[in-house]
């Protein structure tokens, strides 16, 4: 069986049909990109894979659990799948060391020194190791998000998902958080990525999803996707980010 398994997936909110029946197989080790327009359902997506959104039909299963927003179950759940968002969501009154030992330290019940030689070495990975007692606010925003990146990291889950982690940090802070996701690719992470870094998309992810109007409008693997768009819709995006 795939790592994430998506079947059939709807969700409504109110009237208002955001998904509408997706279907959706990610192997482990593959780095797959969603793009398409604001408002196809992306984020909705990705906030149904881990539980914090609750979809009205079809299963989502991801490392042999499906989910479900029972607060037991994303609990279980936190230790399959880990989530970064466009906003750091740092805790600003705890240190770089202490957001990340925090998750370890209550949902795995790691001890303290445990938790601090995870906290340190997820940090290497990212290349802050030397931020450890430092707050968020006294570091950059690719700084923070390499921070958010880590403090998913140490939970070591199956599948981080990214939800344009890159989109609030000024332009010549992007490099540094792309370099770290390429990173992790290559160390055989499985990564979903909610993307416009085309770029990205096309050299370091290994499949393409396109969404509109909460369906999977086109998939297949990123360069060839990219490069014979098999749709209209697809075409018109291409033409209108690249
Ligand atoms: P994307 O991430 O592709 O921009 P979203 O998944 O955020 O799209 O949103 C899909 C649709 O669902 C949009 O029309 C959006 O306005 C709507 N939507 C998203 N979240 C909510 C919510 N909490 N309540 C009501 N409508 C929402
Ligand atoms: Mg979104």
């Amino acid at each position: 069986m795939s790592l994430v398994n998506i079947r059939d997936v709807h969700k409504f909110y109110g009237d208002l049909h955001v998904l509408k029946g997706i279907d959706l197989d990610i192997q482990a080790g593959e780095v797959v990109s969603i793009i398409g327009r604001s408002g196809s359902g992306k984020s909705t997506l990705l906030r149904c894979m881990n539980g914090l959104e609750q979809y009205d039909q079809g299963t989502i299963i991801v490392d042999n659990k499906e989910v479900s927003t029972d607060e037991f179950q994303v609990r279980k759940l936190s230790e399959s799948v880990g989530m970064v968002f466009q906003s750091f969501n740092l805790f600003p009154h705890l240190t770089v060391g202490e957001n990340i030992m925090l998750a370890p330290r209550i949902i795995k019940h790691r001890s303290k020194e445990e938790a601090r030689e995870l906290a340190l070495d997820v940090l290497d990975k990212v290349g802050l190791r030397d931020k450890f007692g430092q707050y968020p606010e006294n570091l950059s925003g690719g700084q923070q998000q390499r921070v958010a990146i880590a403090r998913s990291l140490a939970m070591s889950p199956k599948v981080l998902l990214c939800d344009e982690i890159t989109s609030a940090l000024d332009p010549e802070l992007v490099g540094d958080v792309l370099k770290v996701l390429e990173q992790l690719a290559a160390d055989g992470m499985t990564l979903i990525l909610v993307t416009h870094e085309m770029n990205f998309a096309r050299d370091v992810g290994d499949r393409i999803v396109f969404m509109h109007q909460g369906k999977v409008w086109e998939s297949g693997p990123a360069k060839e996707l990219l490069a014979n768009p098999q749709t209209t819709e697809l075409q018109s995006f291409i033409g209108a980010v690249l």
